[in-house]
């Protein structure tokens, strides 16, 4: 019998977060044996916030050295680039038509971007057909994600309906995985963990920088668990010694993030070491991409005749 499907993918905005990495790409790691997987590089969503030539690149190469470093094997992972597979550009445009403006105008990516009195681009706006494209494309059964995803793979989900029912069955309807406990894994300030509010801790962070970022840590005083800390620790210690430790030491908030250093240390730093070795032979790792591209594309192109066919431009 046939594996069943994962498709997902991260945008190469800069480093990283250890919220990125617990809240999905560990889950690409722990299902990759399971289910035959697709995981991108989503270059053509960064184009909406990095508008220069040099960070793109850097971005790219970046994230790619990160999928390698935390354990996705080329072997049993297609690792490929969105840009480098025109049908996902192609159709979301196909979905944009079918699409109406109101629908798009209910996304929440797009309603925090007007609440904050940002000037929206279209391709924010168009954000949710673009990952749909990328989704659909590819058949998944599932997509692992993390919470503020959500709502665009249901997105995704409705477009296949949707034109399933205008043009006929099509596309299958995708379901995203979210891991449990880790929806919404706050950053340094206790708010949401993201690269917008500058208050991550990098995936591969060096020891001194995961030092500072801990020291930085908002902590309330008053209830003697600082619970920021401990939302942290959480990810990379059992939670049942974890309630034994902060129990002893209750209000010691100082030596509880001296160990949740040691314990980010532990954790970070086989990973770390991974990464440097993968970053000696960049033409390497950026072969395995092509190599990867090549394989997606060739799935891709099949999904885009039978749509090409169903919409009646494919007359010879
Ligand atoms: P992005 O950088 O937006 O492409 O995010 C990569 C993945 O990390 C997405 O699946 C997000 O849902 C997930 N993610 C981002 N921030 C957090 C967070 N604070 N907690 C849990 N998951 C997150």
């Amino acid at each position: 019998m046939s594996k069943k499907v994962l498709l997902s993918g991260v945008k190469p905005t800069g480093k990283v977060s250890i919220a990125n990495y617990f809240g999905a790409m560990k889950q690409f790691v722990d299902l990759a044996n399971e289910y035959e997987s697709y995981i991108f590089i989503a270059d053509y969503h960064a184009l909406n916030f990095i508008q220069n030539k040099k960070e793109m690149q850097e971005n790219i190469t970046d994230i790619l050295l990160d999928y390698l470093a935390i354990g996705l094997d080329p072997k049993n992972v297609t690792l490929f680039k969105q840009s480098d597979i025109l049908e996902h550009t192609e159709l979301a445009w196909i979905f944009d038509t079918i699409t109406t403006v109101p629908y798009l105008e209910r996304a929440h990516a797009y309603k925090d971007a007007m609440a904050k009195g940002k000037e929206v681009n279209v391709g924010t706006f168009n954000y949710p057909m673009l990952m749909a494209a990328d989704i659909l494309l590819y058949s998944p059964d599932v997509v692992p994600v993390g919470q503020d995803q959500k709502q665009h793979v249901e997105y995704a989900r409705d477009t296949a309906q949707k034109f399933n029912r205008i043009f006929g069955e099509t596309f299958k309807l995708p379901k995203e995985i979210i891991m449990k406990d880790r929806e919404n894994i706050p950053g340094l300030d206790g708010r949401k963990m993201s690269k917008s509010y500058n208050n991550t801790i990098p995936l591969f962070a060096e020891y001194e920088e995961i030092k500072k970022c801990v020291m930085s840590i908002v902590t309330d005083s008053g209830e003697g668990i600082p619970k920021n800390v401990y939302a942290i620790h959480k990810l990379v210690r059992d939670e049942k010694e974890l309630e034994k430790i902060y129990a002893e030491k209750t209000g010691k908030y100082k030596e509880l993030k001296e160990l949740l250093i040691e314990d980010l240390e532990k954790f970070i730093a086989p990973m770390r070491e991974k990464r440097k070795e993968f970053a000696k032979d960049i033409p390497k790792a950026l072969a395995i991409l092509k190599a990867g591209g090549e394989k997606a594309k060739k799935v891709a192109e099949v999904k885009m005749e039978e749509v090409r066919e169903k919409i009646g431009v494919k007359i010879y």
